[in-house]
């Protein structure tokens, strides 16, 4: 295996910016990057802060872990969305504030906005229970996730995925951002749904939104 500086670099900087855009507090969440045998993962219990690019930890796809520090405890969960999702190439897990406030009702987001499409359907779902740091939770997390690049997590948080760290560090702001829209319009009563036909016609829209040269749909 062996990170190269770039990537240690990269993969501390997305786990610091979890913490400037106030998604993640101290040592709550965590944050890896994809690896050609396995992945390289933030230490476990120390706040990004206090993290230098050598405190990363690269674990191979068994499970095995070099360097000096030990892997996050949720290595399991970043581990099986490598496994599972091809185009993962970076995985980020936040405590963040309204995320986490949803997760605690269990509720999945509904198509209140057109932007739950930017996360590959018309519902952002919530796993199920389980805790932190266990097999059990990888597993609810990665069902959870099936054609979508985020899930919450019951009485947890959330999880998302990008190509790189700095793109699923944009997924979790923008995440984050809907889960306080949702939850600032449920203050006014039951927020009007999209129907299905309208969501699944945003779907088809995101997959030339903002790519260079975009064509179709216009
Ligand atoms: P780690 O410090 O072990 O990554 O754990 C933080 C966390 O959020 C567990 O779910
Ligand atoms: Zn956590």
């Amino acid at each position: 295996m062996n990170a190269s500086p770039a990537q240690r670099a990269a993969l501390l900087a997305a786990a610091r910016g979890l913490t400037d855009a106030r998604l993640n507090v101290g040592t709550a969440g965590n944050a890896s990057l994809r690896l050609a045998r396995g992945f390289l993962v933030t230490p476990s219990g120390m706040a990004a802060e206090a993290c230098t690019p050598n405190d990363m930890v690269e674990v191979d796809r068994d499970g095995s872990a070099g360097g000096r520090r030990a892997p996050s405890s949720e290595w399991q969960l970043h581990r099986d969305i490598y496994a599972a999702f091809p185009a993962a190439g970076a995985v980020l897990h936040a405590h963040s504030p309204f995320a986490t406030a949803l997760a605690c009702q269990r509720r999945e987001i509904p198509p209140f906005h057109y932007m739950i499409a930017r996360f590959g359907g018309s519902t952002v779902r919530c796993a199920p229970y389980a805790t932190f740091g266990t097999q059990a939770l990888s597993d609810a997390a990665v069902a959870a996730l099936q054609d979508r690049s985020a899930c919450l997590l019951a009485n947890h948080g959330m999880v998302v995925h990008g190509r790189d760290p700095a793109h699923a560090l944009a997924l979790a702001i923008e995440f984050e951002t809907l889960c306080e829209q949702y939850w600032r319009s449920c203050q006014l009563g039951p927020p009007a749904l999209l129907s299905a036909a309208e969501m699944a016609e945003v779907v088809e829209r995101f997959r030339w939104y903002g790519k260079p040269q975009a064509s179709g749909g216009r």
